[in-house]
């Protein structure tokens, strides 16, 4: 196995400069949480060419492989990823604004959901407010549908550049075929790339844009552990209640395994308190889990995206 992934590694740098193949790359380096052993390789691939040929390497060959984005959702094993690990750069990192309609923007899938904002508000646009505080990128935004303070990426998304997981069918879906839903989209289901999203906002002035996002950005910091490493919310929103809410109930907050902790500022976040380990995550993540469904008969489903680990 080791040697079969050496060959498709040094096959893959046929495809993308070889500076940008990082062998054994620690995940840590790239997940919010600040956890994660090593992906056999970490690929930056910068255009839709090069994308389309490593994953015509991978697939072909049958090699275990992802796409992450800003790493913000993810919770990667101590022993790493086994596979390839691909993340988008260059071409995917931009934003354009339609010519013939001002109000909409082209956006690559790896810009990031804080430069998109500010973007955004510079010139006069508004209906993305809600999003400027999320630390993802747009491609892990509309895979997760994500969304804050009454607003889901779904809401402002009109279509979605998209390609097959083999690299082909290069195309251009509605926000509708989308099936956006509760942190969720079809980009799930199929495993479908998402290479860029045309958005549609309303035109404002650029200080009362700038005065929302401010708002809401002291809103996240006063009720979030901001300070430190996570993966935002760790569980999903139940039907009929709140995570945060009912892990509190249970008595959870602050409840430790080695550096995991459950956060004292808002329980429905687990923090790494310092040099966590994916084990420690998951281990809180389990007792939460169990009490919380012992005490309200609530079973709470993971938001964070677990690879290759399990609950
Ligand atoms: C402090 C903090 C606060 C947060 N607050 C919020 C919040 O308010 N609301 C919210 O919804 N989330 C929140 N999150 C979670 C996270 O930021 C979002 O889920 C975000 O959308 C993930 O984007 P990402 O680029 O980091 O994706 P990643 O975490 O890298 O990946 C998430 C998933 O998206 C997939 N993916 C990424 N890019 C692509 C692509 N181009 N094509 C196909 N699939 C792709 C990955 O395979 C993975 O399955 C928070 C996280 C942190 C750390």
């Amino acid at each position: 196995m080791q040697n079969n992934i050496s060959i498709i590694i040094e096959r893959i740098c046929g495809a993308v400069p070889e500076d940008r193949v990082l062998r054994n790359e620690p995940m840590s380096r790239h997940t919010s949480f600040r956890i994660g052993g090593p992906a056999a390789a970490f690929v930056i691939v910068n255009n839709e060419e090069e994308l389309e040929e490593v994953l015509a390497v991978v697939t072909g060959s049958g090699t275990e492989h992802m796409i992450i984005g800003n790493g913000s959702n993810l919770l990667v094993s101590d022993a790493g990823y086994p596979g390839i690990l691909i993340k988008l750069g260059g071409a995917f990192d931009s934003i354009v604004r339609d010519e013939n309609n001002p109000c909409r923007v082209k956006v690559g899938a790896a810009m990031l959901m804080s430069r998109t904002s500010a973007f955004l508000t510079e010139n006069g646009l508004s209906g993305f407010e809600f999003a400027s505080g999320i630390p993802g990128s747009i491609g892990g935004a509309v895979f997760m549908n994500a969304g804050a303070y009454g607003g889901e990426i779904k809401d402002v998304v009109t279509t979605v550049r998209v390609m097959d997981p083999d690299g082909t069918n290069l195309r251009t879906v509605s926000g509708e075929d989308m099936q956006f839903s509760y942190r969720h989209s079809i980009a799930e289901d199929e495993g479908i790339l998402i290479l860029s999203a045309e958005m549609e906002l309303k035109e404002d002035a650029p200080e009362a844009i700038a005065a929302r996002v401010a708002e809401l950005q002291y809103k996240r910091n006063s009720k979030q552990p901001v300070n430190y490493p996570s993966a935002g919310s760790t569980f999903k929103r139940p039907a009929g209640g709140y995570a945060a809410a009912l892990i509190e109930q249970s008595g959870l907050k602050g409840y430790t395994v080695g550096g995991a902790q459950v956060s004292e500022k808002h329980s429905g976040f687990v923090i790494n308190i310092g040099n966590a380990t994916c084990e420690d995550v998951l281990a809180v993540m389990r007792h939460v889990r169990e009490t919380v469904f012992s005490d309200s008969g609530i079973t709470l489903e993971p938001e964070v995206r677990l690879i290759n680990c399990s609950l």
